[in-house]
């Protein structure tokens, strides 16, 4: 009996995998520190988990959900995102799809777009889902290359050169995963002032990290500028990440009625609606009252940051350190350090899943090898843990890059 083509090719997520590993390092009560996972470890806030308690008293929090979304959320996530972003999207034809997850509704948004042949381009280092979903519906991701020297915020014109004939879309995702920083407002003007000038192409804008940033001004919008360039944008967003929701599984898209048409076509044979008694819970919920929790999160990951800052400059490490701003997340350049000599013995070649391998054994500190964002010789690491075990464990990093025998 044989597996089907599709099956065998997609790609199990890295991230999950180096997660399985280190929790067998846990259970084999190892000292190890997860530097891998994409998720705080805060609750989300009191008001919201109450706002959930009260729905467990209807009967409709428990029954089918309607599958574009419930329409009071719809409306309330369109007045949000209007007011948050000073656009007019009801007026721009704009509709709204709440999916399972943010990753659902990017899903969906590739395949009311993509044919087979179309191509995508994506901006390196990429959040890994993109390309196995791009390719999930048949198109190829096209991949434009960024640097940490210029804090992985690549030249527009890097990105026009990578359009051709065949380019349907743009994925931009800023606060950005796993760089962490966000384009600045120069470079969204310039982006628009490009992207203006190719009217058949759609720009999906992940904005799942909008909330998460720890440096003003914060991050803005191309179209916020352009407001024309919304009838080709489509944004992605959730609560994952605001709200600190990793697990309740809800995402939403915001886009042209016409695109939110097809989306719910696809959604509703495949997964139909998303859990109602979570969509009625955030339909009651007044979405200002996270400015505090927000506030809380930023000053972490503005401290974890500084740490991270000081303890690279007192390894003598600053040469591989960038400023990040958003998202939680840092991106670690092996490339001149001495592990990578000692692992690479000279030659050429992308040694990053080799790296945080033997890092992960020797030290116990788990990281993403940067492969699997498309970022040669490199690893994600994530401002997640409490400061204490945060500094063990960079402390002991950069022991073992400086002197890993
Ligand atoms: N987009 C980016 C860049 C992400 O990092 C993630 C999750 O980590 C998602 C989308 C998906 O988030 P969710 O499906 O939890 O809303």
């Amino acid at each position: 009996m044989k597996l089907s083509k599709k099956a065998l090719s997609a790609q199990k997520s890295v991230t999950m995998e180096v997660n399985e590993r280190f929790q067998s390092m846990v259970k084999e009560g190892k000292e190890v520190y997860n530097l891998c996972s994409g998720q705080l470890r805060f609750r989300p806030t009191p008001e919201f988990v109450q706002s959930m308690i009260s729905q467990m008293n209807y009967l409709a929090s428990f029954q089918y959900p309607s599958v574009q979304g419930n329409i009071d959320l719809r409306k309330k996530i369109l007045n949000h995102y209007s007011n948050k972003r000073q656009v007019v999207l009801e007026e721009n034809g704009f509709d709204v799809i709440v999916s399972n997850g943010s990753k659902h509704s990017l899903y969906n948004a590739l395949g009311a777009i993509l044919d087979p042949g179309d191509e995508v381009i994506l901006l390196c280092p990429y959040w890994v889902s993109y390309p196995e979903m791009i390719q999930f519906w048949g198109a190829k991701p096209k991949i434009v290359d960024t640097y940490l020297y210029d804090s992985f915020s690549p030249s527009i014109s890097r990105i026009e050169e990578a359009i051709t004939d065949n380019t349907k879309a743009i994925i931009i995702n800023s606060p950005n995963n796993p760089g962490g920083i966000y384009y600045g407002q120069e470079w969204m003007k310039q982006f628009s002032e490009m992207i203006k000038k190719y009217n058949e192409l759609y720009i999906i804008s992940d904005e799942v990290y909008d909330d998460i940033y720890y440096y003003d001004p914060g991050p803005t919008y191309f179209y916020q500028r352009d407001p024309e360039l919304l009838e080709r944008t489509i944004i992605t967003n959730g609560i994952s990440k605001s709200f600190s929701a990793t697990g309740l599984r809800v995402g939403y898209c915001l886009a042209r009625k016409e695109i939110i048409d097809a989306m719910t076509r696809i959604q509703s044979q495949t997964t139909s609606g998303t859990n109602s008694l979570i969509q009625r819970a955030l339909a009651d919920f007044n979405f200002d009252q996270l400015r505090d929790f927000h506030e809380e999160i930023r000053e972490m990951l503005r401290e974890l940051s500084i740490d991270l800052r000081e303890i690279f400059r007192q390894a003598n490490l600053s040469h591989c350190w960038y400023q990040t701003n958003s998202a939680y997340y840092f991106m670690l350049d092996f490339s001149r350090t001495e592990i990578y000599n000692e692992v690479s013995k000279g030659k050429e070649g992308d040694y990053s899943e080799e790296i945080c391998e033997l890092i992960l054994e020797k030290i116990g500190v788990a990281l993403v090898p940067g492969s699997s964002f498309g970022l040669k010789n490199s690893a994600r690491l994530s401002l997640i843990l409490e400061p204490m075990p945060f500094r063990n464990a960079l402390e002991k990093l950069c022991q073992f890059l400086n002197n890993p025998t």
